[in-house]
């Protein structure tokens, strides 16, 4: 059992590219604000615990290509 969920945790295939993909679901309004008040956004994988950081750079272009 131990060993099974050892390899589940090493599965997770979380990677920038798809932390975008959730911030891709947000509305222009909230990637907005996000950007006013933090210059930034961290997403945290709720599996593994990887932390994705995107500059308002990213975000700006996550927004203009919604
Ligand atoms: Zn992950």
């Amino acid at each position: 059992m131990k060993k099974e969920n050892k390899e589940i945790y090493n599965k997770c295939n979380c990677n920038k590219e798809k932390a975008k993909k959730a911030l891709k679901l947000l509305n222009e309004q909230e990637i907005e604000n996000m950007i006013q008040e933090d210059g930034k956004a961290e997403l945290v994988c709720q599996f593994c615990n990887q932390k994705y950081i995107f500059t308002k750079e990213e975000l700006q272009n996550i927004r203009e290509n919604n």
